[in-house]
This record gives C-alpha cells, structure tokens and sequence, in this order.
C-alpha cells in the first residue's frame, strides 16, 4: 500500500501522459508556451502501462485519472486506456481534458475502457473564452462535451477557474447550462502553479465568494460531510433541479487554498517523464523512469513508490510564510 506518516493511503493516482497543450490558459501557461519536456525524458506508453500495473496489482491503487498538458494530444492515449482496462484488478478511468479533442476521441475512449471525463470550461462567451486561452476554440470544446455524454463517458463534469474581472460575472450562467444538460460543474479555487508566477491571493476568486455569486441566482443546500470521503470538493445540492441519473443535481467548490482538505488526501502523481510527486505541490520528486530504463524489478519500483509517498507532507503549506511554489508547473503536474 501507498501509506505516509499521517496514515494517509494513495488509492487515487493521476497520470499525467504530456506536458503539452493546446490551449494557453493564462492560469496555466505563458503564451509563448513552455519549452516542453524532450522525448527521449518521456516515458513510452509501455512503460506508463507497466507503471500503472505496479500502482494497480502491488500498491492498491483503484482509480486512475489521465491528464497533461492536454491528454488528448498524446497519439496513444486510446491504446493506453485500453491496456489500462485490462489490468486485474482492473481500476476506475477517467480523463481530464480541455475538450478540445474529444469530439474525435469519446467513443474510441469509451470502448477502450474510460468511465469517465472532467472537461475544463471556464466560459460560454467566445470572446472571453479566447482571452482565457489564448485561442479561439470554444465551438470545440462545447461539442466535445455533446460527444463525451453521447458517449456514456457520465456523469460528465466540468471543471471551472474563475478569474476576477474575466469570467467571475459568468458563474451562475454556467452553473445554469451545465444544469440543463445534466452536467456536473465544479469550480477550483486558482492555486500558485502557474508557470508565470503570476497568483495573486488578494485577487483570486474565493470559494466563499463562489457561493454568493451562484446564490444570486439558485438556492444551495450543502450536502452532508459524510458523503465527501476523499474528495476535495465541498458539494451543494442545487435545489430544483435533478441530475441525468434522476438524483438530486450537485454544484463542487474545491477551495484548495482556503479550505484546503490536505488531511483527507488520497492522491499519487506520475509525471510524463516518470517522476512520482506525493502532492501537487510537493518541490521533490522521485524517479521511477531511472529505476525502469535500468532494469529495475516491479518490487524494486513499487518500493521506491512506498518510499516516495511516505515522505509527503502534512499540508500543501501554501500559507505558510517560507510557501514556495514548486518548480514543475501545473501544465506539466496535471491537477
Ligand atoms: N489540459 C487539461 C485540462 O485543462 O483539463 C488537463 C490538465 S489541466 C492542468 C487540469 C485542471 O487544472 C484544469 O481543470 C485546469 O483548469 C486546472 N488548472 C490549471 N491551472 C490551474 C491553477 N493555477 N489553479 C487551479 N486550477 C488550475
Ligand atoms: Fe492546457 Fe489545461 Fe493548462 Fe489550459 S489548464 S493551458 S488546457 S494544460
């Protein structure tokens, strides 16, 4: 088992499959880009299947979500989720994506075995969407998330950053789209992991603020704590409105700054280029990429994986006053 020092487990592990992107979020990445990862550093997708083996059959690893960069530009993500599928015991999948490609991809991503996607929307307006991203491509990502439910790939969820004075004023209107068509959205608080360093907490849009910005407009009923488990998001049931599966619709705040749910963390981070991470902003990691090019057993790797999530942290200390930000950005993390 992946246990640490505060008898936390990792059951949860997020592969992210490339440091690239297609889109330049302004959160995420400069617009010129970054200089990406070299080929011969990232890991093929053999070695990221034998990988996510080890996590599945010797670390009790039972969910695996795939991210980036943009997952979907990775040519062998399909084959990836389909070797992935296989494994005994075989884990939940799931994918978090721009949407970008997932007109093409969903169905392909549904039969090799994927149960799921988040797609990051952050806006419906085209022109606010181009100045979040830098690119014009909202059309894209609207009929990716059409082809995900088409799909199966459910319950669909979006993933929502809210910038002030960019698209803080469009929260409720798409809580509202995403409610008709049996989506279920999330907000994430913006974290300093931006390559740019520019966070700024005495701007960011707080959770706090989230909520009054949707009560304008709905009535929000928080939902039991015991239902949470593991999940950073705090969750609201919307009233009046029903979810696709006939349950009670749901709103999620993940309010990783100013409510962060660090003692509950359940999560374990792979790299494209095979360095496991035990938090998202942990500044060490450990090589498992090495360990592998060199002939290394499956009980030599998965020791070194114990031994990476038994050193993490309490807390992801973004307020304390020695906080640095790590030095892998998020593009290259995957959230
Ligand atoms: N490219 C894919 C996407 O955008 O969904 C997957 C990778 S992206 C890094 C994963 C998630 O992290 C997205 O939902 C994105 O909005 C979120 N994200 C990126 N930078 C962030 C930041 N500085 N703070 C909070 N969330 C961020
Ligand atoms: Fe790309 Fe996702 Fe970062 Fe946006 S948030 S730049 S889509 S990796």
């Amino acid at each position: 088992m992946l246990i640490d020092t505060f008898g936390r487990r990792a059951v949860d592990l997020r592969v992210s499959l490339t440091d690239r992107c297609n889109l330049r979020c302004t959160y995420c990445m400069p617009e010129q880009g970054l200089a990406w990862l070299p080929k011969p550093q990232l890991l093929t997708d053999a070695e990221i299947v034998r990988l996510v083996r080890i996590a599945v059959a010797d670390l009790g690893v039972s969910e695996v979500r795939f991210t980036g960069g943009e997952p979907l530009v990775r040519p062998g993500v399909v084959g990836i989720v389909a070797a992935c599928a296989q494994l005994t015991p075989r884990p939940e999948l799931s994918l978090t994506t721009n949407g970008i490609g997932l007109a093409r991809t969903a169905t392909a991503l549904r039969e090799a075995g994927l149960d799921r996607v988040n797609v990051s929307l952050d806006t419906l307006d085209r022109e606010t969407f181009h100045t979040l991203t830098r690119r014009d491509r909202l059309p894209d990502v609207i009929a990716g998330l059409a082809a995900a439910d088409a799909a199966g790939l459910r319950p669909v969820k979006v993933n929502t950053v809210l910038m002030r004075g960019v698209n803080d004023g469009q929260a409720a209107d798409l809580l509202g789209w995403c409610l008709e068509r049996g989506y279920e959205l999330r907000f994430i608080e913006q974290m300093p992991l931006d390559a740019q360093h520019g966070w700024d907490r005495s701007t960011m849009v707080t959770a706090e603020e989230i909520l009054a910005l949707l009560s304008e407009r709905f009535t929000l009923v928080p939902e039991p704590d015991e239902r949470r488990g593991a999940a950073p998001a705090e969750r609201w049931l919307v009233e009046g409105f029903t979810a696709a599966d006939g349950a009670p619709a749901r709103v999620g705040v993940i309010a990783s700054v100013t409510r962060p749910f660090c003692r509950a963390c359940d999560r374990t981070r792979l790299t494209a280029d095979g360095q496991i991470r035990n938090c998202l902003f942990a500044t060490s990691e450990t090589d498992l990429r090495g360990a592998l090019r060199e002939g290394g057993s499956d009980l030599e790797i998965a020791e070194l994986w114990r031994k990476a999530m038994w050193g993490k942290k309490a807390g992801a200390g973004i307020d304390n006053p020695d906080f640095a930000q790590p030095e892998r950005p998020m593009s290259a993390i995957g959230g």
